[in-house]
């Protein structure tokens, strides 16, 4: 079967490798001028198997009310806010019960050890690098509250078959010495043994590439403006290249996996994707201080901050912000990843001359993707990752490619069934 891919991100690409591995002609058809340039650019580097609980939980309401009105909160909701704001908003509240909070951790769970099997074996097949680590990611805690959360979150993960272990403030700084300042503030800590970090852009450019040598044809500079529909069937897409010529190009099947955007082409299929563009930040810094600065990758529960170790880099990310399609880097978001960097780091990092980047998580109401079939009978999905696309791109990419091939996937989740 020939069957097209919207998007080269994360998803697009690993979509891609795992179409071709199970023997179909694949094209990708991406507007930008290489794969990774939007939201898969510069994101937190983390392989977070140790987090598949959504922010829709039951703190999150109370947790957002204390943010009000700050401006560098960790969740910022812009007002005055469009309907499809408010929309995903309510629906956002009423993931929060614990019942559905608990379901959906499993669904994003059982997603993520799956992935994390496949891109272990992704990686010995390809040899690709990406200035990997495979040391964990370390959750700091620091007041009991949040520690005893974390407690029931292990366990959870435990359930998972996801190897996580809970550590005294001395056991996390016996794991990486860069604690050792931020020792007496710690009320423990949990390790994701079974976590990986890296660099998220280069993994994505590097399995384009390997993908293209197996055959995988890759359109860049090629925007998607329409979806050309026949009997309840895509016939084509209608295209424009980056000299304003328009074009088209013809599939047996089409997989939309445009991030945040995918939500606009599913419209024309007459689907509503409940997908919001969640804008998150980054900081990459230098590392100055090598004894200073963590090579275990970390995410700090109390500020919802996470670190990861990328060569001689830091990346530092965080915050989410509803405010539609913006992209504008607000300063004082900016310099509240570089104060948390100072604080629990002192002196690792040059922060004379940080990277800043934004981009848009494709955000659902309860963080769990949309993988699946589209109401039409050659249409389908894999988008909406939100906070983990890195984390749960191999396992979503090949369940996709068991859907397409009418196989079950071998993961238990509740994959997208079109709604008419
Ligand atoms: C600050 C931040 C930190 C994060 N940290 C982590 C982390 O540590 N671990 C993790 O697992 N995840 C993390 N994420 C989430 C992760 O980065 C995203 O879920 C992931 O990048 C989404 O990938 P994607 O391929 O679905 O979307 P994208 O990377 O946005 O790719 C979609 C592609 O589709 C293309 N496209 C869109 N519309 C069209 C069109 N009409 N025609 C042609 N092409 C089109 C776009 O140009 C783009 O290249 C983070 C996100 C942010 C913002």
């Amino acid at each position: 079967m020939h069957i097209v891919i919207i998007g080269a991100g994360l998803t697009g690409v690993s979509t891609a490798w795992y179409l071709r591995k199970a023997g179909h002609q694949v094209t990708v058809v991406e507007r930008r001028e290489a794969a990774a340039l939007e939201t898969s650019f510069a994101n937190g580097g983390q392989i977070s198997l140790s987090h598949p609980e959504p922010w829709a939980n039951p703190q999150a309401p109370l947790t957002v009310m204390r943010w009000l009105g700050r401006r560098d909160a960790p969740l910022l909701f812009r007002l005055p806010a469009e309907p499809a704001r408010w929309r995903w908003g309510m629906e956002f509240l009423r993931e929060c019960t614990p019942y559905r909070a608990y379901r959906n951790t499993l669904a994003i769970g059982r997603l993520a050890a799956y992935s994390g099997r496949l891109l272990r074996d992704l990686r010995s097949e390809t040899q690709i690098e990406y200035q990997q680590l495979q040391r964990g990611v370390l959750h700091l805690y620091f007041n009991k509250g949040d520690l005893q959360h974390g407690q029931r979150q292990s366990r959870i993960l435990q359930e998972l078959g996801i190897n996580a272990s809970v550590l005294t403030p001395d056991e996390c700084v016996d794991y990486d010495a860069a604690l050792g300042s931020v020792q007496p503030r710690l009320a423990g800590g949990m390790l994701g043994r079974d976590d990986e970090s890296g660099d998220a852009h280069l993994f994505t450019v590097k399995l384009a590439e390997v993908a293209q040598q197996a055959g995988v044809n890759f359109q860049y500079g090629c925007d998607i403006e329409r979806l050309m529909l026949e009997d309840r069937r895509v016939t084509s897409l209608h295209l424009v290249d980056s000299f304003g010529r328009r074009g088209a190009v013809t599939g047996d099947a089409y997989v939309i996996a445009a991030g945040s955007f995918s939500k606009s082409l599913a419209r024309r299929a007459g689907e509503r994707l409940p997908i919001y563009p969640v804008k998150g930040y980054s900081a990459t810094v230098t590392v100055r201080d090598e004894k200073r600065a963590p090579s275990v990758s970390i995410t700090d529960e109390s500020r919802r901050m996470v670190c990861a170790r990328i060569g001689d880099r830091l990346r530092i990310a965080g915050t989410a912000e509803l405010n539609g399609f913006n992209l504008e880097l607000d300063p004082t978001r900016c310099e509240a990843l570089l104060d948390w960097m100072e604080d629990l780091f002192p002196g690792a990092a040059d922060l004379s001359h940080p990277t800043y980047w934004a981009g848009l998580r494709p955000a659902t109401p309860n963080n769990v993707p949309i993988i699946g079939r589209s109401r039409l009978g050659n249409l389908f999905y894999n988008t909406g990752h939100g906070t983990l696309g890195w984390t749960l791109a191999c396992g979503s990419a090949q369940a996709l490619t068991d859907i397409i091939d009418k196989q079950p996937p071998d993961v238990k989740f509740p994959f997208w069934k079109g709604r008419s």
